[in-house]
């Protein structure tokens, strides 16, 4: 069951749940009747959903109260995934990677390796706003950050400071570099290449927001994958991959191997297949089995022939309907509706 609303969002609300009726009446993971407000995000999101609720049903366009809920969690150190406190790369330094996707105007913007600020979701709604442009990187991002009045610190806390040391210090295999008989071994059905990513951490936001009219807009933000090569870049700030929105159809996006996602063109495809007429939830497992059926390298799969890490994908669809689908379940995400704020389970490719 869902978390009621606080009581700000019954003061938000209370209009639009009496002219929708009974609350417990409303179908729930993807109703076409009057729907209201939907947002979807990944686990680490009921926070922010629940903001992004408020500002949507109070009338914010949907890709800035997606900004305003993910926000929440890149200013929460203890959330090791995304901005303040995320864990960094090879060498020790945190790079934040951020998109974000408008529906009614069809504008995106984003930034990639962005050093030192804590909110890079923030400056890639002011990419989308204020450039031409749709994709800013490293040290030109920061610079226009900077330019924009966003301040530079130290993302990097105690705690994600001794996670790095520790795996530093353990010369460990779990890196992102291949020797060549690694690389050399793969493109085989067989797995057994060490299975390294199953370990590996991950986490990112992605939160999509659709509101009462229809209209939708959405953000994924993160440090990306610990321990990353510096300059590595994932799927969160590339449009398609890990974020991807069309008014006319629906919004989604992706948490995990960012890899896997870029390849598929994971956002993206999901969107188009529920063009095609797909539940959310259906559009989000079929590109997980392309992506399952596709993964060749040795490494990347586990001794049964089964892929060595785990991807999740959410969507919401411009009628209301949601759903996320993960690789390996269980796992959670988190929803708002006029059910409440909660966790719903994902469909699971696979057990584990
Ligand atoms: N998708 C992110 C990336 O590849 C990481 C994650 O969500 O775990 O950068």
């Amino acid at each position: 069951m869902g978390r009621p609303f606080s009581r700000r969002h019954f003061l938000l609300s209370s209009g639009a749940v009496a002219s929708a009726g009974v609350i417990a009446a409303r179908p729930r993971g993807g109703s076409s009747e009057d729907p209201g407000v939907v947002v979807v995000a990944s686990d680490n999101g009921l926070a922010a959903v629940e903001r992004a609720y408020e500002l949507a049903l109070a009338g914010t366009l949907p890709v800035d109260a997606a900004v305003a809920g993910v926000s929440l969690v890149e200013a929460d150190p203890a959330d090791q995934t995304v901005g303040l406190g995320g864990l960094p790369n090879e060498d020790g330094v945190v790079e934040l990677d951020a998109s974000v996707m408008c529906g009614p105007t069809y504008r995106a913007g984003a930034v990639a390796s962005l050093r030192n600020i804590m909110h890079p979701s923030q400056v890639a709604l002011t990419v989308m706003r204020r450039t031409d442009h749709v994709l800013l990187v490293g040290e030109g991002a920061l610079r226009f950050a900077k330019q924009h009045g966003f301040r530079e610190q130290e993302l990097l806390t105690e705690a994600s400071r001794l996670e790095w040391l520790r795996w530093k210090e353990s010369l460990s295999s779990e890196d992102d570099r291949l020797t060549p008989e690694q690389a050399e071994a793969g493109f085989s059905g067989v797995g057994g290449g060490g299975g390294k990513r199953d370990k590996r951490e991950t986490g990112t936001i992605n939160l999509c927001v659709r509101n009462a009219a229809g209209d939708l807009g959405g953000c994924t933000t993160t440090s990306g994958l610990a321990w990353k090569i510096p300059g590595r870049v994932g799927d969160s700030p590339l449009i398609g991959a890990g974020l991807y929105v069309d008014n006319e159809v629906g919004a989604a996006g992706s948490t995990g191997r960012g890899e896997a996602t870029i390849l598929s063109c994971g956002a993206h495809t999901v969107v188009e297949l529920m063009r095609g007429g797909l539940h959310p939830k259906d559009a989000c497992l079929e590109v997980l089995r392309r992506i399952a059926t596709r993964t060749k390298q040795r490494h990347l799969l586990r001794e049964d022939g089964r892929v060595a890490f785990n991807l999740n994908l959410y969507a919401v669809s411009k009628a209301g309907a949601f759903g996320a689908a993960c690789l390996y379940g269980p796992h959670r995400y988190a929803v708002a509706t006029k059910d409440g704020v909660r966790h719903e389970d994902e469909a699971a490719l696979y057990e584990r």
